[in-house]
């Protein structure tokens, strides 16, 4: 039986872990299919607090685990396939077999990031293909780039953009825009935002250079196919929160977010969420960090409360 088990290893889980290690909760960590989150995925890391010079995301989560193993957090690879929710103690299935008591859950299994899915796309991941503009924008200072979207994300992350890039295009599939209309004029008065509507990626270059020099792209009306310079790619088409061993338990929003009860609460007491699971707005390393230690803090008075 554990006190605490937290489902997911990137900055919310990790952080979680080091709070609930310190109060003696010995918590174990199931770390999930993308092992480290979305830091995981990020070069250089410049907006964590206590780092003026940066640091590499995927350096930046080893630490926090580290530091979580430092106070006796335990971790175990694995997919976390079905969650009993409905009485304490919680029980937690592991890779379809093993299940693992726990009287409070802290779940921080992250939402990732919708990809087109290319293979030139997957490949070039933290080397000009991106799908945080706040998190690389900045290393694109003079240069054009793309973002792929038509919602409210692509064109903060486009507006956003603007700041470094010389120049911002948006490709979009369609021709009309899910964003809502004061976020579309705010990009469409921007002048360094140019736009190609109904205009789908096909390709990303290049591969064998290790870093992004352009795209193929194609007119989804009259087919036609062009490439088009770009040294930064950034998806904006939405994010999947991982929620789907918790539906009919958890409350969802329609999206599958988890629903948040004020704090780190969700409906079902003893269970918390920490990061992007529930967090649809923020989406950075330090809040995702900072849910984590509020979830911890709440799964430890919960326990002193109950035990
Ligand atoms: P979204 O509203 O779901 O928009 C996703 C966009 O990506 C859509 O334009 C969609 O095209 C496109 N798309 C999806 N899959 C694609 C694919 N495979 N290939 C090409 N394009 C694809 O997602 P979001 O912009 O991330 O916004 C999510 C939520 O957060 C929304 O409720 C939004 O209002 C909110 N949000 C708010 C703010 C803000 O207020 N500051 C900022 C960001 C996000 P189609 O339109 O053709 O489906």
């Amino acid at each position: 039986m554990r006190n605490v088990v937290i489902i997911g290893s990137g900055c919310a889980g990790n952080t979680a872990a080091v709070y609930a290690a310190r109060a003696n909760l010995s918590p174990l960590v199931v770390e999930g299919l993308e092992t480290g989150g979305q830091l995981s995925l990020t070069t250089m890391v410049e907006n964590f607090p206590g780092f003026p010079d940066g640091i590499m995301g995927p350096e930046l989560v080893a630490n926090i685990k580290k530091q979580a193993e430092r106070f006796g957090a335990e971790y175990r690879t694995g997919e976390v396939t079905a969650a009993g929710l409905a009485e304490r103690p919680f029980r937690i299935t592991i890779d379809g077999s093993e299940v693992v008591e726990t009287k409070t859950l802290i779940v921080a299994s992250g939402a990732s990031a919708r990809w087109l899915g290319l293979e030139s796309e997957q490949k070039l991941i933290g080397h000009g293909v991106s799908s945080c503009a706040t998190c690389d924008g900045f290393f694109f200072r003079g240069r054009p780039v793309m973002v792929v979207g038509g919602g409210d994300s692509a064109m903060e992350e486009a507006t956003f953009l603007t700041k470094f890039a010389s120049e911002v295009t948006i490709s979009h599939r369609r021709d009309q825009f899910r964003a809502s209309r004061i976020m579309l004029d705010r990009a469409r008065s921007n002048e360094k935002i140019k736009w190609l509507t109904e205009t789908v990626v096909e390709d990303v270059y290049d591969v064998g250079k290790n870093e992004v020099t352009g795209v193929r792209l194609r007119n989804v009306k009259d087919d036609r196919r062009w490439d088009h310079k770009v040294d930064g790619l950034f998806l904006a088409i939405g994010h999947i929160p991982n929620t789907k061993v918790f539906g009919g338990q958890l409350d969802l929003d329609p999206d599958g977010y988890i629903v948040s009860k004020g704090g780190a609460r969700t409906n079902i007491a003893g269970v918390f969420h920490a990061g992007d699971v529930q967090d649809r707005h923020y989406r950075q390393a330090v809040t995702a960090a900072g849910m984590g230690c509020m979830a911890a803090i709440e799964a430890e008075r919960f326990l002193e409360a109950n035990h």
